[in-house]
């Protein structure tokens, strides 16, 4: 078992009184698994994301993390904790005026001291240099190590944030709507390379998706959220068109995300930190 969320509630305090985001959260994630976060708008995906990143902390319930409860870690302890944890974020954290392998390195930030890093990003030892070029070449990316990641595309950015997370080599992946940004073509190549790095079975993928029918397609489980709430966590296979509707009642769908009847569903395939980052 990688988390264990045992009736996790997390609250908000605001002028206007307590926010609860989350209320009641209980459910395991083992190794190896992939699973995607379905919700509208306002549902507490964030909020989960950021709980199982290590990066907030429970108002109440227990989370734990490869066993242990991450609201008893502090210090070293957490960081070494959130080292294992790798985050693609919707926004890419990339630092603009630094090179592609320099911010591939960055995938390291957080196993160096300061000095170390600083010496490294300047001037890497040949391991790291050797190892941020063979992230950069399996995603396609080998050709622009010394282009300025602000002098990439969007595709090419997100790449590059999935580089740095394989310099990292974390145990879980905790990608943000990794595929919002990007065009359906450029989707399915981002897709495909990180669904690459989960499937030998020891790593896990946890995803916020805004895309229903590609959520559906890529990940075999599927926890919906609503106001806080756990409202199913069930195989993709079984989340029927009734499910979606009602977890997103009121809410208008992104085009990308209608469903017609039969293309989306059983399309699943049944299978079984902080993130060290320069842009912090
Ligand atoms: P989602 O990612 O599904 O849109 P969030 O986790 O961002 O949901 O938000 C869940 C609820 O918590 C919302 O009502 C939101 O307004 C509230 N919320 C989120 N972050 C904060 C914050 N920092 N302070 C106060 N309320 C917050």
């Amino acid at each position: 078992m990688i988390y264990s969320l045992k009736d996790i509630g997390k609250s908000y305090g605001t002028r206007n009184g307590a926010v609860h985001a989350l209320d009641g959260l209980t459910f395991d994630v083992t190794i190896g698994e992939r699973v995607a976060l379905l919700g509208p708008s306002g549902a507490g995906k964030t909020t989960l994301f950021r709980l199982l990143n290590a990066t907030l902390r429970p108002t109440r319930g227990i989370l734990r993390f490869d066993g242990r409860d991450l609201s008893a870690m502090s210090g070293r302890d957490l960081r070494s904790t959130r080292r294992r944890i790798g985050t693609i974020y919707q926004q890419h954290h990339l630092v603009p005026s630094l090179s592609t392998l320099q911010n591939t390195l960055c995938g390291k930030l957080g196993s160096w001291s300061l000095i170390h890093t600083l010496r490294n990003i300047v001037r890497p030892s040949q391991g790291d240099t050797k190892r941020a070029i063979a992230a950069l070449e399996s995603v396609g990316l080998a050709d622009k190590q010394t282009a300025r990641a602000d002098e990439l595309s969007g595709g090419q950015q997100q790449r590059l944030t999935i580089a740095r997370v394989l310099m990292q080599d974390p145990q879980v992946i905790l990608a943000d709507e990794p595929f919002a940004s990007l065009d359906p073509a450029l989707t399915e190549t981002v897709a495909s390379l990180l669904m690459d790095l989960v499937t030998n079975g020891t790593r896990t993928l946890v995803a916020t998706m805004h895309d229903v029918e590609l959520g559906l397609r890529l990940f075999p489980r599927i926890i919906g959220i609503r106001d806080g709430s756990v409202v199913f966590d069930e195989p993709a296979v079984r989340v029927g068109r009734e499910a979606i509707a009602a977890l997103y009642a009121g809410e208008q769908l992104a085009p990308a995300t209608r469903l017609e009847p039969e293309d989306w569903r059983g399309a699943a395939k049944s299978e079984p930190s902080r993130e060290p980052n320069c842009a912090r």
